[in-house]
This record gives C-alpha cells, structure tokens and sequence, in this order.
C-alpha cells in the first residue's frame, strides 16, 4: 500500500515531511522543525498525527516535540540523544523497526552529524528519511561524531536500492552543487548541477533526490575515487571523506 508524503519548507531552509500510511490512515511527520508550520500542514489535510519520527536531537528537528505532542497526543520515536532538548516516547537504535499502519521503517544509524543521528527507510516504499546524515550532492557538518562514523553511515546509505527516494531535511542544493563543480568534473555532475540551478531558479525544490544518483554524482560518496583531487592518493576511504568534509566547510563559493 503506499505511502503518502507531504513536503513543505519551514524555517530559512528546511523541509518538514508529513507521512500518511493509506491503508490504515495513520499519518506521523519526520522531526519537528516548526509545530505551528505542521499543526498549519495537518489542518489543510485533515489527517491527525499519530506518530513524529525524529532523526537527531538538533532544535530545528525536534525543538518541536512538546508543542506537537501537547496539541496531538502522538507519540515520538527517535534516538535517545533526543531527551537533551525534548520529549520522547520510544528510543530506537540501529536494526529496529517502527511502524506506521502497514508501513514498516527500519532505523538505520547515520552518527556523525551528531552522534545519534538515525535514519528511517521503508524497504517497501522505497522511501528513506536521512535527515542531516545526507544531502543532495551534500552531507551534513560533523559536529559530534569522527570521519570514521560518519563514513560508515553514509555507507549503510549508499547501500540502499539506486531507486530509493531520499528525503534531506535542508535545502541546501545550490551551494553544494557550486562545491562539488569545485572538486569534480565528471559529466554526469555537470549536467546535473546544471538542471539544479535551472530548478532552483524557478524556485524549485531539489529534495528528494534518489540514491543512485548520490552515488554517481555526490562528491561525499565519490569522496575515495576523487581522493587523487585532494592530493590524498592511497588514503583510507573515511580519510578521503574527512579531507572532502574539511574542503566543503572552508569552501567559499
Ligand atoms: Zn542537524
Ligand atoms: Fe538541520
């Protein structure tokens, strides 16, 4: 049965999800950037929200917990890290699964942004809710966790089906796209950073984005086959990621 998914921007830049599972009804959001915004969201669409997925601890994913569950009564679900700033219900680690209607979401540990931070995929939807752990043709700073973490996450990630639609949680497209031209020239980038300046020139958003198409042309997952650009040949894979992590946060483009 599908799942539907309602996105709308919130805040300066970010995106906030609502989920409905249609065969039982049942409707949850992914983090809480903004209550009123999604309170706004599920009086347009009648749906009432029985479930909020949070994916890390930061304010502008779950700084909305106790206002939606004041308003809703839903229960929350998300990594423990969640409890330095809001409520929470149900504490999932990696290899869990949680349940909305018929719809099932295995928790899948992305730690590196923070050190919690989990990610929701729905094998039978092909859907996959990442949060900051990645962007199209980004990923997120790591604040809390080490290149080693952070690489291993990405790459429970890229192991996902090349189809699965990846929902980020940040428009930030534009200036990833202009760091990525930076570091690679393969075709298949320039000819897609070109279709996202087209998009976002018509005030398009570039979110989801499908993971076979990370794979091909983000420069985070391409980080080892681009290590000889950074002048790191022979590296370890998660230190090609670091030296592409450490370039993008002193890039001035
Ligand atoms: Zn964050
Ligand atoms: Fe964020």
């Amino acid at each position: 049965m599908p799942l539907t998914v309602r996105q709308f921007p919130c805040l300066s830049d970010n995106y906030g999800f609502l989920i409905r599972d249609e065969a039982s009804g049942l409707a949850a959001c992914v983090d809480t950037p903004d209550a009123e915004a999604i309170l706004d969201q599920l009086a347009q669409t009648g749906w009432t929200l029985s479930l909020i997925l949070n994916t890390h601890w930061h304010p502008d994913h779950a700084g909305g917990n106790e206002a939606l569950k004041t308003a809703t009564g839903a229960q929350i679900v998300g990594p423990a890290e969640v409890r330095r700033i809001a409520p929470l219900d149900r504490e999932v680690v990696h290899g869990d699964s949680v349940q909305l209607g018929e719809t099932r979401f295995d928790v899948i540990d992305v730690g590196g942004h923070t050190l919690g931070h989990v990610a929701f995929h729905a094998p039978d939807e092909a859907v996959a809710f990442v949060g900051d752990a990645l962007f199209t043709l980004g990923c997120g700073r790591m604040f809390e966790g080490d290149a080693p973490q952070m690489w291993a996450g990405l790459q429970r990630l890229a192991a996902l089906p090349d189809e699965t639609l990846v929902y980020c949680a940040h428009e930030y497209t534009a200036a990833n796209a202009r760091f990525a031209l930076s570091v690679d020239d393969d075709p298949a980038l320039t000819a897609r950073t070109a279709e996202i300046f087209a998009a976002r020139e018509r005030g398009e958003a570039t979110v989801p984005t499908r993971m076979g198409l990370e794979k091909g042309t983000n420069p985070f997952l391409r980080a080892p086959r681009l290590a000889a650009r950074l002048g790191l040949s022979g590296a370890a894979d998660h230190e090609a990621f670091a030296a592409m992590r450490a370039a993008k946060d002193a890039f001035k483009g």
